[in-house]
């Protein structure tokens, strides 16, 4: 039988056809006025796409480019850091300020859980220059109370930078209202188009701070992407294909809201939160454990395999069987369990596929008691009881 190939992975997410088109057709040079319109429109986009008044800024890189800069251009060696962590990303950012001469004090969770507020609140002392976090932990699924947190960390003097690659578009954040300083996002994620540019905002306290770093910097100096943004051009080169796909997939995700970007955001939030919770109450049904049940992002769901089982056979047999590629757990959650994507391009009949190869793996593959249809059915529960309450 024909197997569509089908992502479910968390980032690269399924491409939107009409930004395929549009990074096919982008001949354009990066210094002509052409490229200048889409620049602006796109950067102009992005604003309302993260919500926020500040500056947004488009580096070619992949989000770990724009974590980068944001230590390089905030800190200086020997600055005091405050770094949350509940996986493989929040990990990141300590290895990112150690690697700039940061001394990272660390407030870490559970894989699978989120943070204690008491603990964040007894760890932030006056002395730390910066708080880094996610707003959804990628490689457990969790999904942490940036308002909160950024409640905590405002009554202090400390820049808060979230890494929001996998919570812009799952999440509600409200940059100007919470103040976070640093909003990033990365481009293979919840905005359907391929892996390679990086957005972030950047609040004027973070562009002050950027004045004191004395940490090196060069492609990454924010402050040289921002003189020439106002220009309508990027310092350097920039992936000129993907940021006219990322124009289009906008309009898109616009066009989910009668042409209403900001509207079309809660939209598209809307929609991964109701997969993610169909997508949720399927599993459960089928008999498997949820990873992060008292947290769990829209951006994924981390799914645990029974005692014993090892979730790769699950990963590697809904690829063999279906085409339909998941992504294993990452680090010490490998075998453990897998992550299933909502966020983008995914709408519930890729839920009901994706729940529907998951009872021929678990009767099949996993030889669990299942019978066909009890997990679509929970999910069909869950979207008809969506869907009814949004009229
Ligand atoms: C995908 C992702 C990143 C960025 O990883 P890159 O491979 O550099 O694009 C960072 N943080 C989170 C939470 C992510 O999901």
């Amino acid at each position: 039988m024909i197997r569509k190939t089908r992502l479910f992975t968390p980032g690269p997410t399924p491409l939107l056809p009409a930004a395929q088109f549009a990074m096919a057709a982008a001949d354009m040079h990066h210094r002509t006025p052409e490229f200048r319109a889409l620049f602006q429109k796109v950067l102009a986009q992005l604003k309302v796409f993260a919500g926020t008044k500040n500056d947004v800024l488009l580096l070619s890189c992949s989000g770990t480019g724009a974590m980068e800069a944001s230590v390089s251009n905030l800190t200086s060696p020997g600055d005091r850091v405050l770094v949350l962590t509940a996986g493989k990303f929040g990990e990141r950012w300590t290895a990112l300020a150690k690697a700039f001469g940061c001394e990272a004090d660390v407030v870490s969770a559970p894989y699978g859980e989120t943070f204690d507020l008491d603990e964040v609140k007894k760890a932030l002392k006056p002395e730390h220059r910066v708080v880094y976090m996610q707003a959804t932990e990628t490689s457990t699924a969790v999904r942490h109370d940036v308002e909160a947190i950024a409640k905590i960390v405002t009554a202090t003097d400390a820049l808060l930078v979230v890494d929001g690659i996998t919570g812009l578009g799952t999440t509600h954040l409200d940059v100007d209202g919470w103040g976070i300083d640093v909003l990033i996002g990365g481009s293979q994620k919840a905005v359907m188009i391929p892996p390679g540019l990086a957005y972030l905002s950047v609040s004027e306290r973070a562009w002050a701070a950027m004045e004191k770093s004395k940490n090196p910097r060069y492609y990454f100096d924010l402050r040289k992407e921002r003189k020439n943004a106002a220009k309508g051009e990027s310092a350097y080169t920039p992936a000129v294909a993907l940021i006219a796909g990322l124009g289009a997939a906008l309009d898109y995700i616009a066009g989910q809201a009668g042409g209403d970007l900001e509207k079309g955001r809660i939209a598209l939030i809307d929609n991964a939160q109701v997969n993610a919770e169909a997508t949720r109450a399927g599993l459960v049904a089928l008999g498997f454990t949820l990873f992060a049940p008292t947290a769990p992002a829209a951006a994924a769901t981390a799914v645990a395999v029974p005692e014993g089982m090892d979730s790769g056979a699950v990963v590697k047999a809904l690829k063999a069987k279906f085409a339909l590629v998941t992504a294993n757990g990452q680090g010490e959650m490998q075998g453990k369990i897998f992550r299933v994507a909502h966020l983008g391009f995914f709408d519930y009949l890729d839920t009901v596929a994706f729940l529907g190869a998951m009872e021929h793996i678990a009767k099949d593959t996993l030889g669990l008691p299942v019978e066909y249809g009890q997990g679509v059915a929970a999910a069909q529960k869950v979207y008809a009881k969506a869907v009814n309450s949004a009229q």
